[in-house]
């Protein structure tokens, strides 16, 4: 990535700052703090905008171009893999653009600004006896426009799937500027968040002279280009979140724009509001703890768990433990871990604590027979 000059940089800086009410800070103390994530990169940034609406992203986004200068988009900070550093124009949006438009509890949707966090969307969707299913376990701190851009997953996504399986429609704005809707339903007019362009949105929006037209044909091309390499090379796993979800392009995918784009990790377009799916949050849980020789004993029982219906289901080894024994970590947590060096914890829901309890129970009866039986131990979850 090449760096502005010095000079550009400081009139880049002067007409952000003649265009949008958010702030502007280039200066030496914010680009330190903006150049690390929760990975082990650093690139100093040329500059850190924080937006206060949408339409100070856009004209961010506008100047930037003016400048030939990249953006790079940023929720919580807490990717691994340096996704959030780089020389470029960071956009933070998690101080002012973190709303949630609207949850409407019917059609089990949510309409949000990127910068939302998810415990706050999930704190709001459950007055509604509803979650968003997907939850790293930054959950506290990462928003939902990162977890579009890394197409996060966590506990709960063996009951709701990805981020991407979650994904309804977006509002995206390109470098170029362009502004619109992909997606199911293509705007926030609809009511129900339901699919509304007929069976293939690609097709549908190719036909036009406007920006939009432009990019769904080089889609269709792309597709087109790649339709029989593409089912032939993905391969077909439920945690796939590596690359560009061009299978989502493909009419047997629902041909979906904007969960094609949930992954790209801010290369493709800013995200400036997304319809997502929410679903049922049980309210009774229990939590069945299994304790394995080591760790490959653990991920063998995974298919049978599965089977099993869990809501949550996490997987770790002795490292993890030794790390927080050295560490003095929650040692009351550690002692009640079920014999073994290798542990699953599967959680259970149900409407009832007698439910939640009675599908743990089963799994129990049936991993008895197993050829290697875990250890286990379960107990009831107030709160997840
Ligand atoms: C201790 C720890 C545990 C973790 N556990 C999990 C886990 O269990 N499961 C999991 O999947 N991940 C996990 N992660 C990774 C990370 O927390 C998640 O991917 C999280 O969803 C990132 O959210 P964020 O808001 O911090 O995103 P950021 O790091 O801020 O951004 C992520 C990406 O999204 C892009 N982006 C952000 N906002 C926008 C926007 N508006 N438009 C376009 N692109 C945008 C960014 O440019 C970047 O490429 C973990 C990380 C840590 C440090």
């Amino acid at each position: 990535m090449v760096a502005l000059a010095s000079d550009q940089a400081h009139a880049l800086a002067r007409r952000l700052r003649e265009r949008i009410s958010g702030e502007v800070r280039f200066d030496a103390g914010a680009r330190a703090l903006y150049a690390t994530d929760a990975s082990n990169y650093r690139e100093v940034p040329i500059g850190v905008v924080v937006p206060r609406d949408l339409d100070d992203v856009v004209a961010t986004v506008a100047a930037c171009r003016e400048f030939d200068a990249p953006v790079l988009s940023r929720g919580g900070g807490t990717s691994l893999a340096g996704q959030c550093c780089n020389t470029a124009v960071v956009i933070d949006y998690s101080k002012w653009c973190n709303r949630i438009v609207e949850i409407d509890p019917r059609a089990r949707t949510a309409l949000v600004e990127p910068g939302c966090v998810l415990d706050q969307l999930r704190d709001a969707a459950a007055e509604h006896g509803l979650t968003f299913g997907p939850d790293p376990s930054t959950h506290a701190h990462n928003t939902l426009g990162g977890m579009i851009g890394n197409n996060s997953c966590g506990v709960h996504s063996v009951m709701a799937g990805r981020t991407a399986d979650n994904v309804i429609a977006m509002e995206v704005l390109t470098y170029d500027g362009a502004r619109f809707w992909v997606g199911d339903g293509n705007g926030v007019e609809r009511p129900d968040g339901a699919a509304g362009d007929g069976p293939d949105e690609i097709d549908t929006h190719a036909g036009g002279e406007d920006a939009k037209a432009a990019i769904y044909r080089g889609l269709k091309a792309l597709r087109e280009r790649y339709a029989e390499l593409i089912p032939e090379r993905y391969p077909d796993i439920p945690r796939r979140v590596s690359g560009y979800n061009l299978d989502e392009l493909l009419p047997a995918c629902g041909a979906n724009v904007a969960r094609a784009l949930v992954g790209s990790e801010g290369t493709c377009v800013v995200v400036l509001r997304a319809r997502l799916r929410l679903v049922p949050r049980p309210p009774c849980r229990t939590l069945l703890m299994l304790g394995y020789a080591d760790v490959c004993g653990a991920a063998a029982h995974v298919p049978e768990v599965l089977d099993a219906g869990p809501v949550g289901l996490e997987g770790f080894d002795d490292n993890l433990i030794r790390f927080m024994r050295d560490k003095h970590m929650h040692p009351d947590a550690i002692a009640r871990l079920p014999d073994g060096d290798g542990w699953l914890m599967v959680e259970f829901g149900g409407d009832t604590q007698d439910q939640a309890s009675a599908s743990a129970g089963r799994l129990m009866e049936r991993l008895r027979d197993c050829a290697s039986t875990p250890s286990t131990r379960p107990s009831d979850v107030r709160r997840s």
